[in-house]
This record gives structure tokens, C-alpha cells and sequence, in this order.
């Protein structure tokens, strides 16, 4: 381990435009994976073709509270962002928080009936990792979960990194496949505020505990981790600012929150 080495620059983060798309599906199926957290396919002809180039992508789903058959009526329906997690022809898969009643898409995800429809839009844009870190350090909340899947899916046999994710307590753990270089840590909030759990193992993770070589981080959850992640991977570790990804993907009593992109 070392405090400060600068970084060779074994990768780099690309952004890539991709055309904005609205497509039309429906709900075909939902998988509950824990008692607050569920997997839905969605299916429709025009999901053929669908790209999404990186892993912490974002697309924004359209829930038509009523009837809508025009893709205007859809469009013009609540919207919340999510992380395409895996696809194929006609078909996708997302995972959803549900938390509480709370929330247009949260609900929708543990309740709407199958058949209902969904807008799709984007993703329109993509921050690719070309090359090939030297090591990761991915944490998040179960926001993040999805983009964690992709990224841990992308690290070859060989990666070495650590992933660190709060839940809510041992009940709701989720399993995400990693390499055995990858160790999957979680933190558990209890009763306490979202986030502070996994704030509190951020803020004790130190210099010294700084990966070697050219570090790629990724931190995503309630907005009030962003302070300590940046304080973390910037400060502590002194990694580049262009190498890494630092998001609040929701905020305490703020509906529709979006992130700066
Ligand atoms: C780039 C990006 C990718 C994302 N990917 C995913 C994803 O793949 N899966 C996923 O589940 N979320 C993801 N999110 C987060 C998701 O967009 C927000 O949680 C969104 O607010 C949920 O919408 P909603 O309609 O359920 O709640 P909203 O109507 O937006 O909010 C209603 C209330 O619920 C609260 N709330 C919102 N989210 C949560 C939560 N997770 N836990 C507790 N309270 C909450 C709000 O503070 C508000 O008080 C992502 C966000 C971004 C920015």
C-alpha cells in the first residue's frame, strides 16, 4: 500500500454520446430479490436494438399513471432515472428500491400490474472505462446496486478492489458476483438516517489504505455521501478528479431528484 504514488494511467474514462431513443415496453415480469428490492423485466419490440456502453448509464423510465396509448401521452408521464442492468432482444432488465409506499417508481416496481406500459428513454450517454484499472473501489447504497453489477461484470478474473454496500440490515444483503480479488463488504444502516452507515465506514477507510497504482472509484447513494466519497478518493487517496464517479442518486424528502451529470 502506498499514500500517495501518482497515477499511472492504466485507464481513462471516455464519454460517449449515444442517440436518444423513446421506446415503448410493458412489464412483463418482477423478481422480489429481497423484502425492499425487486428485479422487473420489461418486454417490446422496441427494445431490439437497445445499447447502453457503460456501466453507471442511466435511462428514464416514463410511468403513465392512467391509460396511454400515445408514446406523447407517455412522455408526458412521471419519469425517474435507472440503471439498465441487462437486455437482449425485446427485452430488459431493471432493479428497483422500494422504499415504503413512497415514490411514482418505487411503487410502480413492487405493484404495477403485468402488462402495464413503460416509456423508455435514452440512455444518451456513456462514460466508457478504456483500459483497465488497477485496481476498484466501488460503494454505494442499493441505488447503486445495478451500475455495481455491471461494473464488478465488467473487472477481469484477476481484479483487485474492494465493493462496499449499505442496506438496511443482514435480511436485506444482496448478492452481487464479483471476483474473488473483489471482496463484497456491507454496511447496515439499522435505524439510522440513509447513508450515515455507509458515510461512517467511508470516513474510516484511510491513506494507507489506498490501492496501489491507478485507482477507478465509483460511489453512489443518498446525496450526502458525495462530501465524504470526494473526501476520500480525492483527498485521501489523491486520485485524479477524471478518474472517478461521485453521484448522489436520490435526496432525503426531495421527489424527482435529479443529479448533476
Ligand atoms: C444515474 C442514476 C441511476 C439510478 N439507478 C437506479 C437504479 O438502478 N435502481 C434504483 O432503485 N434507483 C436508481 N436511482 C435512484 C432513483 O432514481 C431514485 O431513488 C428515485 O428518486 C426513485 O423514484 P421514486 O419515484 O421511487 O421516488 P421519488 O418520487 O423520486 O421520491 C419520493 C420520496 O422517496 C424518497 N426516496 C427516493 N429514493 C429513495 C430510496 N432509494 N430510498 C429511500 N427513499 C427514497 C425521496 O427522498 C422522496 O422523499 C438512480 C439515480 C440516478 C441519478
Amino acid at each position: 500500500m502506498t499514500s500517495s504514488a501518482p497515477n499511472p494511467a492504466s485507464f481513462r474514462l471516455v464519454r460517449t454520446p449515444i442517440d436518444l431513443r423513446f421506446r415503448r415496453a410493458a412489464l412483463f415480469s418482477r423478481e422480489w430479490i429481497t423484502p425492499h428490492y425487486v428485479r422487473v423485466q420489461l418486454r417490446g419490440d422496441d427494445i431490439t436494438g437497445f445499447t447502453s456502453l457503460g456501466s453507471d448509464d442511466h435511462l428514464r423510465i416514463f410511468l403513465p399513471e392512467g391509460p396511454a396509448e400515445t408514446v406523447e401521452e407517455l412522455r408526458a408521464s412521471p419519469s425517474r432515472e435507472y440503471t439498465p442492468l441487462q437486455w437482449g432482444e425485446g427485452w430488459l432488465d431493471l432493479e428497483f428500491v422500494v422504499h415504503g409506499d413512497q415514490g411514482v417508481a418505487g411503487r410502480w416496481a413492487a405493484t404495477a400490474p403485468l402488462g402495464d406500459p413503460i416509456g423508455i428513454g435514452g440512455p444518451r450517454g456513456s462514460m466508457v472505462i478504456e483500459g483497465t484499472p488497477d485496481a476498484w473501489f466501488l460503494a454505494g447504497d442499493e441505488t447503486a446496486v445495478p451500475a455495481i453489477r455491471r461494473f464488478a461484470e465488467q473487472m477481469g478474473e484477476d481484479a483487485v478492489g474492494r465493493i462496499v454496500v449499505e442496506v438496511a440490515d443482514p435480511e436485506h444483503e444482496i448478492t452481487i458476483d464479483a471476483p474473488a480479488g473483489v471482496p463484497v463488504e456491507f454496511v447496515h444502516r439499522g435505524d439510522a438516517a440513509p447513508t450515515a452507515a455507509l458515510i461512517a465506514r467511508l470516513d474510516g477507510i484511510g491513506a494507507e489504505d489506498r490501492p496501489e497504482g491507478s485507482v477507478f472509484g465509483f460511489i453512489a447513494a443518498e446525496q450526502a455521501v458525495v462530501k465524504a466519497g470526494r473526501a476520500l478518493l480525492l483527498e485521501r487517496w489523491g486520485l485524479d478528479s477524471d478518474g472517478i464517479v461521485v453521484k448522489g442518486y436520490w435526496k432525503r424528502e426531495t421527489a424527482e431528484y435529479h443529479a448533476p451529470h
